[in-house]
């Protein structure tokens, strides 16, 4: 139990010194612990530190935790893959931001179910960066067109993008990652798209939230760095469709 408060000064050393290094403010990133496999009793030691924003991959998981941490005030946002049959059940559960919306069918049903429930969303858009096939995510050269398709549904407000890094031990090749959100941001900016805004980006996990802050970050998603190994490999999250 102690370590996950011991690892939480630990990563916020971690984010504290990303930010001296890059000229930005601490509160200009906000930590965000991915807490899949993590039982309610261990997140609420977080929460006691005061680290109150978490995130699911999975609707089940989201679904089993629910009650438990409902009464616990926290912020939740959902980063897993969302399958359209989904939508209707993930707003049952009280999440604030859906980091992960990178196809237009989905962005349309979970719309629709917004209308009918009389509910808005605030969503990221997730984009592949890596140009690995295994990770979701709409591809770069189509991210502006869909953030202009989902701009026109009424009932989703574009907060900004999310990614997963290249999972690399070369530190320049997962930088050109995120520099390359930090690009198509900026692009997007540009356009002056009315519904959109563009002031998150989620990037940085466990491993490299150093340099996620460093080209920009916002959100860092942090997992394993704050609660230890998961028991199940991280393909069973990223990879499977079903
Ligand atoms: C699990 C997860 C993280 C955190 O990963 P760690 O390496 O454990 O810090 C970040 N983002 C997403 C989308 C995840 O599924």
């Amino acid at each position: 139990m102690e370590a996950i408060v011991q690892n939480l000064q630990i990563i916020e050393q971690r984010i504290q010194s990303a930010c001296d290094r890059s000229n930005r403010k601490r509160d200009e990133v906000r930590l965000l612990l991915a807490t899949k496999t993590v039982n309610p009793e261990r997140i609420r030691k977080a929460f006691e530190a005061g680290y109150t924003l978490i995130a699911e991959n999975k609707i089940q998981e989201l679904k089993e935790k629910y009650e438990d941490l409902k009464d616990s005030p926290h912020t939740s946002h959902f980063i897993g893959h969302l399958q359209t049959n989904k939508v209707k059940e993930i707003l049952r559960y009280d999440v604030n931001c859906i980091e992960s919306v990178d196809r237009l069918k989905l962005a349309q049903k979970l719309q629709n179910r917004l209308v009918y429930e009389d509910k808005t969303m605030d969503v990221l858009i997730q984009i592949n960066t890596s140009f690995e096939e295994s990770k979701f995510g709409i591809s770069p050269e189509n991210a502006l067109d869909l953030v202009k398709e989902v701009a026109k549904l009424d009932r989703i407000r574009i907060k900004g993008l999310m990614t997963i890094g290249l999972f690399s031990a070369e530190t320049e090749k997962v930088r050109r990652c995120f520099k390359l959100l930090k690009e198509i941001q900026n692009q997007i900016i540009e356009e002056n798209i009315p519904n959109v805004e563009m002031k998150e980006l989620s990037m940085g996990m466990s491993g490299d939230l150093e340099v996620a802050i460093e080209e920009g970050s916002t959100i860092v998603r942090v997992g394993t760095a704050v609660f230890g190994k998961r028991p199940y490999p991280d393909s069973y999250y990223w990879n499977e469709r079903n």
